[in-house]
C-alpha cells in the first residue's frame, strides 16, 4: 500500500512566520516520522518590524511550551493592556481600546447597554473609568488576571511588546531542538508538478535541492510560492486602508515605561510607539498618494519622544490579501498571505490562526482541494472581518481636515462594516459573529472612543431602575479605581 501521508514538510521563510510554524509543527507531529527542513536566506533578512501583539499570543506561546517568565527575558518583552489613540478626532483628542472587558465580571456586552443607558441618564464619567484595563495602564500598574468569574480580576486583559528578531530567534532554538532542519540560502527556481501544478522541490542558489510533500509560503511580501509560483491574485484594498508605506526606527529605552502602545494619527497616516526593555519601536504609516516618502520620514522623525538610534527604514506594502492561502500542495502563512496594515497588530495573530486552521485541516499527501477550500472560506472571513475592523478607525475619525482624513470619512465602507454601524447607531447593538476575533469590548472602545453615539440602548436592562443603575455604576468605578491602585507596579 502507498503511503498516504505527509511525510517531508519545506516551510519556505524563517521570519516570525516561518519560526512560528517551525516551532508549532515540530511539537504536534513529534514522533511520526515527519522531516520538517526550514529554508531562509540571511542575505535577505526579514522584514524586521512587527512589535506588538494582542491576548491570544497567550494561546500560541501556551501550545509550543513557553514559559512566560523565560520568554519574555529572551525577547525583551513588555506588558501591552491595550492601545492608546491619540489625535484620531482631531488634535488633543484621546481614547484607549483596551484588552479585557468594561464593567464588572460577567455579561460584557449586557454591562454596555447599561453604561449606554447612564449616558442618556447623565453618567459623565469618562468610558476609561470603567475598564480595569485602562486604569491599570494609566497608573503604571499591572497583575496577572484570573479566572475566577467573580473576580474583577478576570475583566483585565494583557499582550506583549516583544523583539520579534529575538522572537523567531527563540523559536529557532525550539524548532531545532524539536528536529527541525534549517537551511542558509536563496531558493533561485521552484519546480512544479507539470499535471498538478504542486510544487515538488526548491533548488537553491548554490544548486541544492529541497524536495517536500507540503509547503509551508513563509517568504514575507514575496509571497514565492503562492504568489509568484502559484499565481494566486491578490485583493488590493487600498480603496479602503490608504496607508502603503512605513518608517521606522529605533530609540533608547525609557525607565518610565507606558504599558501600551501609542498610535498617532499624522497628516497622512498614523505613528507607533512601542516600549520594550532595550528600546523603543517607532514608525509612521503613511499614504505615498497623500506623502513623499521624504516629507514622512521628517514627520517620523518630528514625532519622536527620543533620538533615533538608527537610520530609518522604509518598508513598501500593499494592504490586501491573497485569494486563497491555501493550493495545491502550498500554504501561505505570514505576509505571503496578505497584511492588513499593523494599526490593531493584527498581524501575529494572523498567523497563529493560520498554522491553527493548518493543524486542524492536516492533509493527506494529496492535499485534499476540500480542505484547502475549507481553510481559505475560514481564514479569509478572518481577514475579512479585521478589515472592516480596522476600515471603522479611519473611517469614523472627526476633527481632522488633512485632504487623506476627508477623504477616509467620505469613502463608501464595505456593506457589513455599515450594517454593523447601522446596527450601533440605532440601538446600541454591536452585531458579531461567534467567529470574529474583535469582541463587544473592542467594537465599544473604537466606537465610543471616535465618537459614534448609540440611539438607544437594549430595554432589558430596564430592569434595573435609573437611580439604581447610575447609583451601581458609579460605585463599580470606585471599586475599579481602588481595585487598579492596590495593583502592584511594572517592573
Ligand atoms: C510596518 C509594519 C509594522 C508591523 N507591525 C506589526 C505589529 O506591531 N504586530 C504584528 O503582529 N505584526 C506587525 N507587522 C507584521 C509582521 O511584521 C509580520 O506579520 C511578521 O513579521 C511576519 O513576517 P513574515 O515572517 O511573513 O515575513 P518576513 O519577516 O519578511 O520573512 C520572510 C522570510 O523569507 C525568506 N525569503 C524570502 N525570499 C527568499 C528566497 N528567495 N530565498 C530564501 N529565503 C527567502 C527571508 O529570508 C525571510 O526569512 C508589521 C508589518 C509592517 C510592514
Amino acid at each position: 500500500m502507498t503511503d498516504k501521508r505527509i511525510r517531508r514538510i519545506v516551510i519556505m521563510g524563517g521570519g516570525t512566520a516561518g519560526w512560528m510554524t517551525a516551532a508549532a509543527l515540530s511539537r504536534a507531529l513529534a514522533g511520526q516520522g515527519v522531516a520538517i527542513t526550514l529554508v531562509e536566506s540571511d542575505a535577505i533578512g526579514t522584514i524586521g518590524v512587527g512589535e506588538a501583539t494582542i491576548p491570544t499570543i497567550h494561546w500560541f506561546n501556551q501550545i509550543i511550551g513557553l514559559d512566560e517568565r523565560q520568554f519574555m527575558a529572551e525577547t525583551q518583552a513588555t506588558v501591552k493592556l491595550g492601545i492608546e489613540f491619540v489625535g484620531w478626532n482631531g488634535e488633543g483628542s484621546r481614547y484607549f481600546h483596551p484588552f479585557g472587558t468594561f464593567g464588572p465580571p460577567g455579561d460584557g456586552a449586557m454591562f454596555l447597554h447599561r453604561l449606554i443607558r447612564a449616558r442618556a441618564d447623565g453618567d459623565m464619567a469618562p468610558t476609561e473609568a470603567y475598564s480595569l484595563t485602562v486604569q491599570a495602564a494609566r497608573a503604571g500598574r499591572f497583575t496577572l488576571p484570573v479566572n475566577d468569574r467573580r473576580s474583577l480580576l478576570s475583566t483585565l486583559g494583557y499582550a506583549y511588546h516583544f523583539d520579534a528578531g529575538l522572537y523567531a530567534r527563540y523559536l529557532r532554538v525550539l524548532a531545532e531542538r524539536g528536529g527541525v532542519r534549517r537551511i542558509e540560502g536563496v531558493v533561485a527556481s521552484v519546480q512544479q508538478d507539470g499535471e498538478s501544478a504542486s510544487v515538488r522541490s526548491l533548488t537553491l542558489d548554490d544548486g541544492q535541492v529541497v524536495a517536500g510533500d507540503l509547503f509551508i509560503d513563509c517568504s514575507g511580501l514575496r509571497a514565492l510560492l503562492i504568489g509568484q509560483t502559484l499565481g494566486v491574485a491578490f485583493d488590493d484594498w487600498s480603496h479602503w486602508l490608504p496607508c502603503d508605506r512605513a518608517w521606522a526606527a529605533p530609540s533608547a529605552a525609557e525607565s518610565d515605561r507606558t504599558p501600551y502602545t501609542r498610535a498617532t494619527a499624522a497628516e497622512a497616516g498614523w505613528r507607533w510607539r512601542i516600549p520594550l526593555q532595550h528600546r523603543v519601536g517607532n514608525g509612521y504609516v503613511f499614504s505615498s498618494r497623500f506623502q513623499d516618502e521624504e516629507a514622512a520620514r521628517a514627520s517620523l522623525l518630528a514625532g519622536m519622544d527620543g533620538a533615533p538610534l538608527a537610520e530609518p527604514r522604509l518598508i513598501r506594502f500593499i494592504p490586501g490579501m491573497r485569494r486563497e492561502a491555501w493550493r495545491a500542495n502550498v500554504v501561505a502563512i505570514g505576509l505571503s498571505s496578505g497584511f492588513l496594515e499593523p494599526l490593531e497588530s493584527t498581524s501575529i495573530h494572523l498567523i497563529q490562526s493560520g498554522i491553527a486552521k493548518l493543524l486542524s485541516l492536516f492533509p493527506a499527501r494529496d492535499c485534499s482541494p476540500l480542505l484547502a477550500r475549507q481553510f481559505n472560506r475560514v481564514f479569509g472571513q478572518e481577514m475579512l472581518d479585521v478589515r472592516d475592523f480596522l476600515i471603522l478607525h479611519y473611517h469614523a475619525t472627526t476633527g481632522r481636515d488633512e485632504p487623506m482624513w476627508r477623504e477616509r470619512q467620505k469613502m463608501a465602507i464595505p456593506d457589513t462594516l455599515a450594517e454593523k454601524l447601522a446596527h450601533f447607531r440605532s440601538s446600541g447593538r454591536i452585531v458579531l459573529s461567534s467567529d470574529e476575533l474583535f469582541r463587544d469590548a473592542s467594537w465599544f472602545a473604537v466606537l465610543d472612543g471616535q465618537g459614534e453615539r448609540p440611539g438607544d440602548h437594549n430595554p432589558l436592562v430596564e430592569v434595573v431602575g435609573r437611580d439604581n443603575n447610575l447609583h451601581q455604576l458609579a460605585a463599580l468605578r470606585a471599586e475599579i479605581a481602588k481595585t487598579a491602585t492596590a495593583m502592584p507596579p511594572l517592573p
